[in-house]
């Protein structure tokens, strides 16, 4: 999966350093994800003997930038990030996604759209893919609207204390794509979605 564009923040590469390990202990992470994400945690590293690791699940996995004095915002993954000793943090979007088929099509659910483009992590990818991919076809939309999303919220995600230092958790991001259950694992080095996964 090749980004078409580099839509990146002003200097989110060095904050992007961290490799995917070979192994996660799911005792010890933390899975960012969308509400209604079906994801194989077994088959992807992320429950043992039917334990799941900690997750923060909303609508599109939505992050809201950090920021000390918006605290309800960013208190939710600021505490799971706190209160448990976590050594990864996992960010997995998807592919067929409710909330992601509202970004796309304004007409398909006005009353939900209105709500997420009242929330600024929202905008931030919904701008950015309109910006960018105006000419796709609906399908390739729905893919590069699903990595796109990923990143933003990986961008965001980046910028909380906890996460922002040298000595932090490592940091994974992912994308399932439910139509082969292939997992797409980001390269910081290579700036895609370059390793690939099939979990069927
Ligand atoms: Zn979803």
């Amino acid at each position: 999966m090749q980004r078409s564009y580099d839509t990146s923040l002003e200097d989110p590469a060095s904050r992007r350093r961290r490799r995917i390990p070979a192994t996660l202990d799911p005792g010890r992470t933390l899975l960012v994800s969308c509400f209604d994400a079906a994801l194989p945690l077994e088959r992807m590293g992320l429950s043992a003997r039917g334990v799941s690791c900690a997750q923060v699940r909303s609508p599109a996995h939505l992050v809201a930038p950090w920021s000390d004095k918006i605290a309800s915002e960013n208190a939710p993954l600021l505490l799971s990030l706190s209160m448990r000793e976590t050594h990864d943090v996992v960010i997995c979007g998807h592919v067929q996604c409710a909330a992601l088929e509202v970004l796309l099509d304004e007409e398909r659910d006005r009353g939900a759209f209105g709500l997420m483009a009242q929330v600024p992590a929202a905008r931030a990818t919904m701008d950015l893919v309109r910006r960018n991919y105006g000419g796709l076809d609906r399908e390739s939309l729905r893919e590069v609207m699903a990595q796109e999303n990923v990143l933003t919220q990986l961008d965001h995600l980046l910028t909380y204390p906890p996460l922002s230092r040298g000595d932090g958790p490592r940091v994974h991001a992912w994308l399932y794509d439910e139509r082969d259950a292939s997992l797409w694992g980001y390269s910081f080095e290579e700036s895609q979605f370059a390793h690939q996964i099939s979990l069927r």
